[in-house]
């Protein structure tokens, strides 16, 4: 039996309903955060719930419970289903409100846990690499919603990734609208040139990946590298000796394509070879929660 944590009480999935009235159906109004369990610990999970509190606050969302009770929440639904190796979700929804958009008039948010399985990306491309397409939609502004806020609303992206599906991949590039790389549907993206890695500086507009920071702060140099944060065009990412992804999910997997350029050897490269091992040895050897 599943069960979920839904507004402080354990129910069985079954159970697990939201109203048809919560703002967070009705215009994607609310946050949320997808977090990887591993051996029973849980990845980063400080940095995940300091993001989490940060959306909330972008949003005028006051949150039904506190850091420490959230992180509590979390632990007890990843024992309750039995988790050792797993996916976290923690959704802050605006909670039941009228049919206007006025958020206020919502009295109280909704807050819900699901630890489940992960369907993860199949091994072989760890090695082969992945083949991704630029998206032609670019994605949403700074201007228009700050992505550090990581909302419920994700049909840019969504529509961004049926883009890719009918391509025949897994991943879509997004440029922002200067045509600057900003990073792909669910994942931030890297690049390799010579010794130097760069990934897109967050002023192109893209979330702020927990993973991206691990790999940026902690990941590359243990293996000896800088990362640099820059700002640059499609072609940068189609020269290039390497580029690789990160994300929860994806963790940190090579590109192998883009479009119809081969990046590379057309495998994983030597240095994202590395920083896969790393990550992995990190994971094995105690899986860090701050
Ligand atoms: N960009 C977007 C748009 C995402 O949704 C995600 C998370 N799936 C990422 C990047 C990667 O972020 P993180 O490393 O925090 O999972």
């Amino acid at each position: 039996m599943s069960y979920i944590w839904h507004d402080g009480k354990m129910v069985p999935k079954d159970e697990a309903m939201v109203s048809v009235f919560d703002h967070g159906l009705l215009y994607g109004d609310g946050c949320f955060e997808g977090i990887r369990a591993y051996g029973g610990r849980i990845l980063k999970l400080k940095t995940h719930l300091a993001r989490m509190f940060e959306s909330a606050a972008l949003i005028h969302l006051k949150p039904a419970y506190d850091f420490e009770e959230i992180e509590d929440a979390i632990r007890a639904t990843v024992d309750a289903n039995g988790i050792e190796d797993g996916y976290i979700r923690l959704v802050f929804t605006r909670g039941v409100g009228t049919l206007g958009l006025h958020p206020f008039r919502c009295p109280t948010p909704g807050t819900f846990i699901i630890a489940d399985r992960i369907q993860l990306y199949p091994e072989e491309l760890y090695e082969e690499g992945m083949k991704v397409i630029v998206a032609k939609r670019p994605r949403i502004p700074i201007e228009c919603l700050d992505p550090r806020i990581k909302s419920l609303n994700y049909l840019n992206n969504i529509l961004a990734k049926v883009e890719a599906i009918e391509a025949g991949v897994l991943e879509a590039i997004m440029l922002n609208t200067d045509g600057q790389v900003a990073e792909c549907t669910g994942d931030n993206i890297f690049a390799v040139k010579g010794d130097r890695i760069f990934t897109p500086a967050t002023s192109t507009g893209i979330l702020h990946g927990v993973t991206r920071r691990f790999v940026m702060r902690e990941i590359a140099p243990a293996c000896g590298f800088e990362v640099d944060e820059d700002v640059f065009g499609i072609e940068t990412l189609l020269e290039a000796d390497e580029v690789f992804l990160t994300g929860t999910a994806a963790e940190v997997i090579g590109v192998s394509r883009i479009d119809d350029s081969v990046i590379g050897t057309g495998r994983m490269g030597e240095v994202t070879r590395r920083l896969v091992a790393e990550f992995r040895r990190r994971i094995a050897e105690g899986c860090p929660e701050d």
